[in-house]
């Protein structure tokens, strides 16, 4: 099996299965315990803290352990709104987010919030200009994501973190596909609150961090006991939170050698698909682009239909997110680039990470070529 769907999830690295496995079997205190076999638990998941602030330039105390990228963008947008109601309603956003910022935007928009969606331009990067515009009095959130889920732009994250900073109001962005892909620094870029998610880095599925700046203050998230200062509680998930760590280790430490093989290792493919197949479109910024992600439109082809024929050869791809796969009607991202008929149609997305290789490129450039051209030839 090939698998170039790196965006939806990730392999657990073989040293995270080894780094979480004791905690699965037993070394099981829980962290709140007071014992010293407890306390092995507290100590090991705040070690992870200090790697994950270590990893974005933040403090330990400013990292909340949750259940992933969706919960995380949730409560920095839910959070947000229940403690600052009385300042004011309106929530800044963009209309390429993730269904996790969107959705939670909508429910809020629901109960009475005003919520601007940022036009993109062809690249899917927004105009900071139209982000200055768009500030108001009552303006109580900007919400940007780093880097999108389907065409791996880029957006001008240090650049909204400063007009956020000039206008004093909070900045939140969804890195749950930058982090560990770009260099993220929250002083740097003025970043207030960043959602990320360990099943994106090679960590396990259903965990993941909030980074909440000190001084900002969202609502309480999970009542209960006093786990993550008391904002967000429950029994932590060690050994996720655990495997996390790992994960991050050993992301940071190859960081820049990763970028630059897979970045070469993805414009390849594109090379190849660009001149060994007619009547493509890359979807999104050539340069300014998660170095993994690859996203195409094949004219006169189902996306659905390539993606099926390439499962039977092995390859595992998306046409869209996993999340919007399967509800017809197209990506919401591809649109707002100005994508509509054949090219909207005709997407697919396929993200690589360290562990792909060449050869598998050539393959899925042989299985492309053939399938493209057998599904033109039927229609
Ligand atoms: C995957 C993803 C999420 C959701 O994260 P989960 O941990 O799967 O809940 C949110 N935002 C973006 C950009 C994502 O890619």
């Amino acid at each position: 099996m090939i698998y170039l769907d790196n965006a939806a999830t990730t392999p657990v690295h073989p040293e995270v299965l080894k780094a979480m496995l004791p905690y699965l079997d037993k070394q099981y205190g829980n962290p709140s315990g007071i014992y010293e076999f407890a306390e092995k638990s507290k100590e090991a998941i705040d070690g992870v803290r200090e790697v994950i602030a270590r990893s974005i330039n933040a403090k330990p105390e400013e990292i909340y352990f949750t259940s992933g990228g969706t919960e995380s963008d949730n409560w920095a947008l839910t959070g947000m709104a229940e403690a600052l109601k009385d300042k004011g309603k309106h929530i800044i956003t963009t209309s390429v987010e993730h269904h996790a910022v969107i959705n939670t935007c909508e429910y809020l928009r629901q109960r009475g919030f005003d919520i601007t969606y940022l036009d993109v331009d062809g690249e899917g990067i927004i105009n900071p200009s139209q982000l200055i515009k768009a500030i108001r009095k009552d303006t109580i959130l900007i919400s940007i994501m780093a880097a999108n889920n389907e065409t791996g732009s880029i957006q001008p994250v240090q650049l909204i973190g400063e007009i956020a900073r000039r206008n004093n109001i909070c900045f939140h962005t969804d890195a749950v596909q930058a982090y560990l892909h770009m260099d993220i620094d929250v002083n740097k870029m003025n970043i207030g609150m960043m959602s990320a998610s360990a099943h994106k880095f090679r960590g396990a599925k259903g965990c993941g961090f909030l980074y909440i700046r000190n001084g900002i203050k969202p609502a309480v998230f999970m009542h209960g006991g006093k786990q993550e200062s008391g904002i967000r509680a429950g029994t932590e998930n060690v050994p996720g939170i655990i495997g996390m760590g790992k994960a991050v280790q050993i992301a940071m430490q190859d960081m820049d050698k990763n970028i630059v093989y897979v970045r070469n290792m993805r414009d390849y493919l594109l090379y190849r698909i660009e001149h060994e197949i007619p009547g493509v479109i890359l979807n999104g910024p050539r340069h300014v682009r998660l170095p993994g992600n690859l996203n195409i439109s094949f004219l006169g082809v189902e996306g659905q239909s390539l993606l099926i024929m390439l499962d039977m050869d092995g390859i595992c791809t998306s046409s869209g997110s996993a999340c919007t796969a399967g509800l017809g009607g197209g990506s919401h991202v591809l649109k707002a680039l100005g994508a509509d008929g054949d090219r909207l149609k005709g997407a697919l997305r396929m993200t690589l990470d360290s562990y792909n290789t060449m050869e598998e490129m050539d393959y899925v450039v042989w299985r492309l070529k053939e399938n493209v051209a057998a599904l033109r030839g039927r229609n």
